[in-house]
């Protein structure tokens, strides 16, 4: 198992894979567990065990990230691996995102957000509750508390290129670029928060902001991103700012060939958003001068967190372990690999 000693400090960009157990619906069918993750870095995909040649495919069905988690892990271990170093870089005067990416399904909203399966929806042990933790945790610490720093979120979500404020009944939102190249959304509704309570309760507000009106929850966020900040202003100027994004889902991009226009569109918008997404992060980890953040609104929003000298990012790909799933694995573990 994975120990406080193995934490990766240094690295501008973590890439890691998260594995979920089968669920009810996969082990009624009969689906077959294809993943096993023999270490703590490597995620290893090979047919269902009875059949299996191992050989075979160990070459190129192996891949090697900075972690991997498998179906034992929880949100809090995952937590502290991946987005835990990253509340330190935004009272640092930095910038720092955290993205999940995978196929709907696979759990991103499960990590990010908390469960939101059945009635009782709790937030308050996903990734942006347990940043905004930390947040105010690291607040109390005589160093930063003499700053006298203040705390906002904001939780929108773009749809189809479009920007919509969870946190003002979907108000539609312009995204506009001034001569410095300074990317504003706005309007965009900015709120103080004084404590993880109050975080708590923006989350419900934006996560039922988010599904109200739509006939099932996972059609609609299948296919929107969904961006919850943290902002730390001195005297009202940024300090840091952590982005967490709950990504559409990786498939969708294969929508473009959908009868339905409108399906089609928006295929093509998340596929064009998550290849500039790969392209910003690449940039960002190789110290190119050039960002390619005008690609889609999804980079372009978070401009200012790749381009900062103290920039840092994480990616944690979520992933369904059933054959059934199996392509839309392979796609998610590829992109994750080419991040880097
Ligand atoms: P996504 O947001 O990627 O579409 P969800 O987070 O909604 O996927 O997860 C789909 C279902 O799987 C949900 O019911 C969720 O509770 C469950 N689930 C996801 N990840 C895990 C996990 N690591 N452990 C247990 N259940 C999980
Ligand atoms: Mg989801």
């Amino acid at each position: 198992p994975l120990t406080t000693a193995d934490l990766i400090e240094e690295h501008r960009i973590c890439v890691c894979v998260r594995k979920r157990p089968l669920n009810k619906k996969e082990l009624a069918m009969k689906d077959l567990d294809v993943i096993t993750i023999p270490s703590k870095d490597v995620v290893m995909v090979h047919e269902p065990k009875q059949k299996v040649d191992l050989t075979r495919y160990l070459e190129n069905q192996t891949f090697r990230f900075d972690y991997a988690f498998d179906d034992s892990s929880t949100n809090e271990m995952v937590y502290r691996f991946t987005a835990r170093p990253l509340v330190e870089t935004i009272f640092e005067k930095g910038m720092a995102t955290c993205f999940a990416y995978g196929q709907t399904g696979s759990g991103k909203t499960h990590t990010m957000g908390g469960d939101f399966s059945g009635k009782n929806q709790d937030c308050s042990k996903g990734i942006y509750a347990l940043a905004a933790r930390d947040v105010f945790f690291m607040l109390k610490k005589p160093n930063y508390k003499k700053l006298d720093l203040q705390v906002y979120s904001t939780f929108f979500e773009i749809y189809s290129g479009k920007v919509f404020d969870l946190l003002n009944r979907k108000a539609k939102l312009r995204v506009l670029e001034d001569g410095k190249q300074q990317v504003q959304v706005v309007g965009l509704q900015e709120k103080e928060v004084k404590c993880t309570e109050d975080v708590l309760r923006l989350i419900e507000v934006g996560n039922s902001c988010r599904t109200s009106g739509q006939t099932s929850a996972n059609a609609h966020s299948s296919r929107s991103h969904a961006v919850f900040q943290i902002i730390i202003r001195r005297k009202g100027k940024m300090h840091g700012k952590f982005s967490l994004i709950d990504l559409a889902g990786n498939e969708r991009g294969a929508d473009t060939s959908s009868a339905d226009r409108q399906t089609r569109l928006e295929g093509a918008e998340i596929n064009k958003s998550l290849l500039a997404l790969k392209e910003c992060i690449r940039a960002l980890g190789r110290n190119k001068p050039h960002t390619p953040f005008r690609a889609s609104k999804l980079t372009q929003v978070l401009r200012d967190s790749f381009i900062g000298e103290n920039s840092r990012t994480c990616m944690i790909a979520t992933i369904s372990p059933g054959m059934t799933s199996c392509e839309n694995t392979l796609n998610t573990l590829r992109y994750a690999n080419r991040v880097k």
